[in-house]
């Protein structure tokens, strides 16, 4: 199954547990984690009626990064790193 790039988040500091969220969701994709909605991107099918409800605003639209997505940018930063360390050698050496 091809995951949803799109993806609906809590604003922890907006939310006030209200639970409407949670009772409207279809998917069940919603539940107070600490006191606070939490939404599991998994479960979620981006029906957008969570956004509709919240009563304070505090589910908003996010992008989802993807682990893939994540391993490759580390793996450019490391070679950008490397590079920097390889110039700063090449200083030092005073090449
Ligand atoms: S977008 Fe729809 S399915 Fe996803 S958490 Fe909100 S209500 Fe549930
Ligand atoms: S509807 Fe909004 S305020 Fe209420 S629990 Fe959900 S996210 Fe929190």
């Amino acid at each position: 199954m091809q995951q949803e790039r799109v993806v609906f988040k809590v604003n922890k500091d907006l939310c006030s547990a209200c639970g409407l969220c949670i009772r409207e969701c279809p998917q069940g994709a919603i539940a107070l984690i600490w006191g606070k909605a939490d939404i599991d991107p998994d479960c979620c099918n981006g029906c957008q009626r969570c956004l509709d409800f919240c009563p304070q605003g505090a589910i908003f639209e996010s992008e989802r990064v993807f682990p893939a997505e994540l391993v490759t940018t580390i793996d450019g930063l490391k070679k950008q790193a490397e590079g920097i360390v390889a110039r700063i050698e090449k200083l030092v050496a005073g090449v």
